[in-house]
């Protein structure tokens, strides 16, 4: 199913990531993780294509594998390491395995190459514009309520967020926050553009210390006073923090909710115990 048919209905819709395996050794074990997250009956499940230094080989299966648990399956797809021969391959390979959805991306730049070359997509705007045109895909798009790290200006950003809508894509899914009032602040300006698509709100439970700096690092997110205050005082025992985390995502979610903001997406991270105990937090929010 199209994932741009599930958010039009009038329904709150919670939605969870999984990254996939570095070795084909590990695909099982992932795919049993795919089949816990699955039965929690999320509205839909996204696998990350070469994210957070993992590979891209085995987005397609998992997402497959997704299909396969009777929840509809996102697959990633970037472009910013990959020739644009190769990103047709996988278009073609998602075509023959039936899956409906791509997210989308352009990736981080690599560090020491030229980019791009002249056989590679420098934006996603452009990578959309050739998804669309070769097949029917229901296609998302990234986007930063505190502005993309490398755009000069919020406005900047925002111009080129409406072009990567303009270009076909169906629905936005957010870059992680800890503050509910970035996201609001960023709807009032995403609409002001015109930007009508969807747009859901990527919610990362922050469960353990280690976690905590890389996710604040490579998101560049703020963060509040009142999640330091949780860190500080929970960081350093596991237990704790694990629950604190559940207890952060779950209330950030239904502030969400309660403001209207009906899409939800949590960064579960292959974590389906974390995943099950945010949607039982929620179980007469979200009905299933
Ligand atoms: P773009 O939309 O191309 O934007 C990148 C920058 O270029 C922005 O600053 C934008 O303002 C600017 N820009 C866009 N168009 C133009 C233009 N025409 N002229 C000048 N500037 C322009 N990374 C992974 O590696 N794998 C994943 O699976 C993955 N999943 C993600 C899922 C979500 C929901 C999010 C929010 C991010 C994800 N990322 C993933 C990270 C993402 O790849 C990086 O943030 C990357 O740096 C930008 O990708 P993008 O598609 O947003 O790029």
């Amino acid at each position: 199913m199209k994932v741009s048919e599930i958010l039009k209905e009038d329904k709150v819709t919670i939605s969870c990531e999984i990254f996939p395996p570095k070795k084909g050794s590990q695909l099982e074990d992932y795919k049993g993780t795919v089949a816990k997250i699955a039965a929690l009956k999320p509205s839909y499940i996204s696998c990350t294509y070469g994210a957070t230094g993992g590979t891209s080989d085995y987005t397609v299966e998992i997402a497959d594998a997704i299909n396969a648990c009777n929840v509809p399956a996102i697959a990633h797809l970037t472009c910013a390491s990959s020739t644009k021969e190769k990103v047709f391959s996988v278009i073609e390979e998602l075509k023959a395995r039936n899956i409906e959805n791509i997210l989308a991306l352009r990736g981080d730049i690599p560090e020491n190459v030229d980019f791009p070359l002249p056989d590679q997509y420098h934006h996603a705007t452009e990578l959309i514009a050739d998804i669309k045109s070769r097949g029917d895909f229901c296609i998302g798009g990234a986007c930063y309520p505190e502005g993309h790290p490398e755009a000069a200006t919020m406005e900047e950003d925002l111009v080129h967020l409406k072009e990567k809508v303009d270009a076909g894509c169906d629905y936005l899914t957010t870059q992680l926050f800890f503050d509910n009032n970035i996201y609001y602040s960023f709807m009032y300006k995403v609409l002001r553009k015109g930007i009508n698509v969807p747009v859901v709100a990527g919610i990362m439970p922050i469960t353990n210390a280690s976690q905590i700096k890389r996710s604040i690092s490579l998101s560049g997110s703020q963060v509040p006073a009142k999640f330091l205050r949780m860190v500080d005082r929970f960081g350093e025992d596991p237990a704790a923090m694990k629950q604190a985390g559940i207890a952060y995502a779950t209330d950030q979610i239904m502030d969400l909710i309660a403001n209207g903001a009906n899409h939800i997406h949590i960064y579960t991270m292959n974590k389906p115990e974390v995943a099950a105990a945010i949607l039982d937090n929620l179980s007469s929010i979200f009905i299933r």
